[in-house]
């Protein structure tokens, strides 16, 4: 039976990344029924100047499964990101990081194998923001007073930072989950409990109950501040870690950083029953249609929907397959060698070859 997935190819080099992994993913000998949906600026004006139509949001809600190109946001207005706009329909909670080492990729790390589990609804990037002088700021500020807060200066702007046990509970839940059905030993709590207490302490508190009621997988947990030097010492340590959202839109940069880079991170959006798999890259739209883009991220983003999909041996030989590719290191994007202007670089689409080449490798 063929998966039906929905297939967003995005723009700027969104299409050839998605074309470059759907091939791929067809070579492992998969099955897959593509529902292809569109979303971007580039076809608002076929939907009453809707960047995310209402059929690709269907699409998703009933295959359950995506895999997407990186959308452009337009620079000073437009639209508000459709990246964002999807996760928030798709009440999509959950952002899966996984960040991997392969030798072959230029980096000062190596045997990084770290997954970064980010909390995507809460946090101070819930929205929720009160502008310095206006109305609204100065009545919470005397709230706030009224209650014996004080503040240093009462010029201020205000963040809130909510914090649920509703929302920690589901992605701890959802942690534990995913470690256990991807074979991960540990997982981390990351915080600073010891500071905020009300919102990251809750953070903590929930994180402990739910790593009781799954004591098949270890639990730990970490000062964020600490967390990010313990990363860059002994990064071998740690496995699964669990954010809330600012740390973890933080920490997923550091580790695609020790991992080589943008080109490299892939990721999945979750939520209670659909997962959308897009790279962590944006659409790189200098390089748009000059087959110039690395197709890694987007083609582990695949790797991980295979998994998802519980394709496991499909899953392992593409990623065995990108793995001998990059370590080989001839048939590679510009970016991953040793100088950005190698003649011997190839395109987008010959790195999909090369590694539908080496998917029937033992
Ligand atoms: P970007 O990730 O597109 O580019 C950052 C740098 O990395 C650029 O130099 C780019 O050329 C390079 N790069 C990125 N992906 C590459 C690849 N696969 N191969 C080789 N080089 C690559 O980030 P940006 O320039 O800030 O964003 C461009 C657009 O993408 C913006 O409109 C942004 O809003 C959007 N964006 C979309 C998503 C998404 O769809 N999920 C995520 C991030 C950014």
């Amino acid at each position: 039976m063929a998966y039906r997935v929905t297939l967003i190819p995005g723009d700027g080099t969104g299409p050839e990344l998605v074309d470059a992994t759907r091939r791929v993913l067809e070579a492992t000998g998969v099955a897959f029924d593509w529902d292809h949906q569109v979303a971007g600026e580039e076809v608002m004006h076929e939907h009453g100047g809707n960047p995310l139509p209402d059929p690709t949001l269907e699409s998703i809600r009933i295959n359950k499964v995506a895999l997407k190109g990186p959308i452009t946001t337009p620079v000073g207005g437009g639209f508000r990101s459709v990246n964002v706009a999807l996760r928030k329909e798709l009440d999509m909670y959950a952002q899966v990081r996984p960040c991997k080492s392969y030798p072959g990729v230029r980096s000062r790390f190596q045997d990084v194998d770290l997954v970064i589990i980010r909390e995507n609804t809460e946090d101070l990037y819930a929205g929720i923001e009160y502008e310095q002088g206006s109305e609204d700021a100065e009545e919470l500020i005397a709230w706030i007073e009224s209650k014996g807060g004080r503040l240093r200066w009462d010029d201020a702007g205000l963040s809130i930072k909510p914090i649920s046990v509703t929302g920690t509970r589901r992605i701890f839940e959802f942690a534990f989950d995913w470690a256990r059905r991807n074979g991960r030993r540990q997982v981390t709590a990351v915080h600073k409990a010891n500071i905020m207490k009300f919102s990251d302490g809750l953070w903590l508190r929930v994180a402990r109950e739910v790593a009781a009621e799954n004591d098949d997988i270890l639990f730990n947990d970490r000062i964020v501040d600490n967390m990010c030097m313990q990363l860059v010492q002994r990064p071998e340590e740690y496995d699964v870690l669990v954010l809330p959202n600012l740390y973890g839109d933080v920490l997923s940069d550091l580790c695609a950083g020790m991992i080589g880079g943008l080109g490299m991170a892939p990721g999945a959006n979750h939520g209670e029953d659909v997962a959308v798999f897009e790279p962590t890259h944006g659409s790189a739209p200098k390089y748009a249609g000059q087959n110039k883009a690395n197709p890694m991220a987007e083609l582990l983003s695949g790797v991980l929907m295979l998994r998802h999909l519980d394709e496991h041996d499909a899953a392992r030989r593409v990623e065995r397959a990108i793995a001998a590719v990059i370590r080989e290191g001839t048939r590679v994007t510009y970016d991953m060698k040793p100088t950005r202007d190698d003649p011997t670089a190839v395109g987008t689409s010959e790195v999909a070859d090369a590694i539908i080449e080496r998917l029937g490798d033992a």
